[in-house]
Parts: structure tokens; sequence; C-alpha cells
């Protein structure tokens, strides 16, 4: 099946990649809503990924800052899954890449930012809830550190936030209309590390499909559209994407040495 994959990949044109969690988890970064997730060992992450409790509650956003703080994300590195994604663009194949993630990872391996679609906002930026001033998150958690325990906007003393997507909040519009274009123009879609459960990015799969896409689905458990897809990869992510990126001829060569 690998072979086969390898095979589209090096006859497609527009290739649109979908990551979820699961292409982090080789990078220390924990997939919050699996079992061994944030959310099972800690009630109140819950509460400060809920962008009501979070608005409502000065005590839930200092819990949230010094969770910001103490986030393994500040110190992970892109794995082979994501380095994978780059020798794709290099390869001139990489349509778009849509993340569910927050942790830029994607940008870090080296993947073009204006082909990185972030649906889930980045943890890398603050914004304030009033005026939507946007700035560094690490000039934030300076503030932090410095004894600010929930820094207010500078600007305008609103109430600042991780641009991240929380629970409660409406996603961005233009950035899922980008998603569903680019989903369209596809004709291989790679769906990786994410159970494709969240709505509407797990449409960006059925419009890709209607569009006449091949559908390649990277992940360890199984998803609602394992029975569609034209192939179901599981086991490593790292390991399973570093073996179909790799053109078929350097492939051969490389298992020879
Ligand atoms: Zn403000």
């Amino acid at each position: 099946m690998i072979d086969q994959v390898r095979d589209w990949i090096d006859e497609a044109r527009r290739i649109v990649v979908l990551t979820g969690a699961g292409i982090s988890t080789d990078s220390g970064i924990p997939d919050f809503r699996g079992p061994q997730g944030l959310w099972t060992r800690n009630p109140l992450a819950e509460k400060m990924s809920n962008i009501h409790y979070y608005l409502a509650d000065p005590e839930v956003r200092k819990l949230s800052w010094q969770n910001r703080m103490s986030s393994p994300a500040w110190t992970a590195k892109p794995n082979p899954g994501h380095l994978a994604l780059v020798a794709l663009e290099k390869r001139n194949k990489l349509h778009a890449l849509i993340t569910q993630n927050i942790d830029e990872l994607h940008q870090l391996a080296g993947n073009s930012p204006e082909r990185v679609i972030e649906v889930h906002g980045t943890m890398r930026r603050v914004m304030c809830m009033s005026c939507g001033m946007r700035a560094p998150m690490q000039k934030a958690l300076d503030r932090v550190r410095a004894g600010e325990l929930d820094p207010p906007c500078r600007d305008c003393g609103g109430i600042l936030k991780s641009d991240t997507i929380s629970f409660g909040q409406q996603l961005v519009p233009e950035v899922i209309d980008r998603a569903m274009q680019v989903a369209a123009e596809a004709d291989l879609f790679l769906a990786i590390g994410t159970t494709l459960q969240v709505y509407p990015v797990a449409g960006a799969v059925d419009i890709a499909r209607s569009a006449g896409a091949k559908l390649v689905i990277v992940n360890a458990q199984p998803t609602p559209y394992d029975d569609v897809a034209e192939a179901v990869l599981r086991g490593s992510i790292s390991e399973v994407l570093s073996a179909v990126v790799t053109p078929a001829r350097e492939s051969a060569l490389r298992s020879l040495q």
C-alpha cells in the first residue's frame, strides 16, 4: 500500500494535506482529546479552553497563562512527519496544508507560511478580545513572568487570549472558506493524524472527493472516512510519511544502502 501511495504522490500535482494532533505527538505535544489527553487528566483544562469561563473568570485566565508558559510546544521540534511535508512542498506538489494544530510546527519545519491554513489559529500569538490587536505570545508571557498574572491589552485594557479558537468561539469564516476552496482544487487529499470528526473542517474531505481527488488517510485510529478512502495507512505517522513522500527511485536507492 505504501508503494501505491508513493506512486500516487509521484503522479499528483496539487496535493492538499489536512493535519491534526496526531502529527505532533511525535514532537511531544499531547493530543488533548485522546485517552492520554489533557482533558482526561485535568478537568480544569476544559474550563480554560472554554471562552465563556475564560472571559468571565480572572482565576481561569491566570491558570491559563501559567498553562501557556508550561506548554510542551515551546520546546517541541518538528518531527520526520513534518519534514516529510516540507519535502512535498520542495517537490512542488503541495498545493496547501490545512492544519487543525496551533503549534506552528509546520512553519518551523520549513513549510511556507502562505501555504499553511490554520483553521484553529495559533498559540504563538495573542489577540485582544476587545480591540482585536494581535502580538507575539512570548511578549505576553514575559509580562506574566514579570508578575502580571493576567496581562491586559496595552492598547485598550481588554482581555488577552491566545489567538486560537476556544470552545464556544466561532471559526473564522474566511479561513474556512479558503480551506474548502483549496480542497476543491486537490487531485490528491492526504488526511494525517486527524480522526476527521470535527466539522466543518472534516467536510474538506467530501469537497475534495466530489472534485475527483483521491483520498489517503494516515491515522493510528479508524476514521469515519476509512471506507471511502483509496488508501488507509496505519502505524507511526513519522515513518509512514517519510516512506511515502520519498520518490520511488530514491526510495529504491535508499533501501540498498
Ligand atoms: Zn485591545
